[in-house]
């Protein structure tokens, strides 16, 4: 009898296809082949979810393709992967160079004078 693992997600159920592990002290989020075996803050994903995969803010992402070989990406491969994702994930906007300086003027101290009216008679 075959054990199939689940997609973690809720009300999802369909098989896993990949599985997501977080990498805490890199901020990064791996998603992967399927693990062997669970580990903690591992998820198992199913295609769909795999895909639309989203990561925290301030979190990156890598994609492991399914290569040939059992080989497991060592720190270095992880850090490259890393630095590609977060190049492809980043949009082609340019940089914004025109000086666009704050307006400065802040009405700070507003003196406040009083309003003083001389009324006159005109009566001479
Ligand atoms: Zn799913």
């Amino acid at each position: 009898m075959s054990l199939v693992r689940r997609c973690s997600r809720t009300a999802c159920g369909r098989p896993a296809v990949a599985t997501l592990t977080y990498v805490y002290a890199d901020s990064t989020a791996v998603l992967g082949p399927l693990a062997t075996y669970a580990e903690p803050h591992c998820y198992d994903l199913c295609a769909e979810h795999s895909e639309r995969l989203t990561a925290p803010r301030g979190w990156e992402v890598v994609r492991l393709s399914d290569g040939s070989g059992p080989s497991r990406p060592s720190g270095d491969d992880l850090e490259a992967l890393a630095n590609a994702v977060r190049e492809a994930a980043r949009p082609p906007g340019r940089a914004a160079g025109s000086g666009g300086t704050g307006t400065g003027g802040r009405a700070t101290g507003e003196t406040r004078r009083g309003h003083l009216r001389v009324l006159r008679s005109p009566d001479s």
